[in-house]
């Protein structure tokens, strides 16, 4: 597709907000965030309510783009977050970006295996950080989706390619406790994962989705296996 030809893509106010400059998201990057609208999740800890009810944000690509271009030779990369940004066709964004010269990081839930291929087999992602939100028992009560099937396929397929990632957790102790995290951390070293694994504590917001409050237990980090890096955020 060719993106010129696609008005509807370019105009259509599909980013919620745009944070300009950030040194924290991309690892050694100066990057700018793309938020972008809508998620197909509902996670109780979500703490961008508005953004995933969001249909419209409050800009276009085409905006976005006009901001790359004075952007360019002051950052060096592009995070695409949201959301969740694969409900979006990324391919000719991702090749517009990739034209200015910007690196894209994608921050994605991995229900979108399909379109996480294509992006890697066209070259377009130099990282992507994939949610690795609970085990498959708790996925649908966390998340409030029926997706961990979808999101598998996604973590199979980055571990098997040479592509740089890494998965994190969101821990909220009263949602996922140590037997949790330790139970992801077994399934991933059964898949064959020999990165860092991050983990977050949760951020408490008046804001989130399942009206959660900070839990009264922290996680004991001397109860989670040790034979895979764990590294708190
Ligand atoms: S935390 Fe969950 S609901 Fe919120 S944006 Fe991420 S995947 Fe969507």
């Amino acid at each position: 597709m060719n993106i010129n030809n696609d008005c509807s893509l370019l105009n259509k106010k599909i980013v919620y907000d745009l944070t300009p400059f950030s040194h924290l998201d991309f690892p050694n990057h100066l990057s700018c965030i793309v938020w972008m609208v809508s998620c197909n999740m509902r996670c109780d800890y979500c703490y961008n309510k508005d953004i995933v009810f969001s249909k419209e944000g409050k800009f276009s690509f085409d905006e976005v783009f006009s901001f790359l271009k004075k952007r360019v030779g002051l950052l060096d990369a592009v995070v695409l977050s949201g959301g969740e940004a694969t409900l979006h066709k990324l391919v000719p964004i991702c090749k517009e970006i990739k034209k200015l010269g910007f690196k894209i990081k994608l921050d994605t839930n991995g229900t979108n295996p399909n379109q996480i291929k294509e992006l890697i087999e066209l070259n377009l992602l130099d990282y992507i950080a994939l949610d690795y939100k609970a085990p498959q028992s708790k996925f649908q009560e966390i998340t409030h989706s029926n997706q961990f099937d979808l999101f598998s396929k996604s973590l199979n397929f980055l571990i098997e390619s040479d592509m740089e990632f890494e998965v994190r957790t969101t821990v909220h102790n009263d949602l996922l406790n140590e037997n949790d995290i330790n139970t992801i951390i077994g399934d991933l070293l059964k898949r064959g994962y020999n990165k860092n694994y991050y983990l977050q504590e949760y951020l408490n917001t008046d804001k989130n989705i399942g009206n959660i409050t900070q839990s009264s237990k922290h996680c004991d980090k001397t109860l989670l296996i040790d034979s895979i890096n764990i590294i708190w955020r």
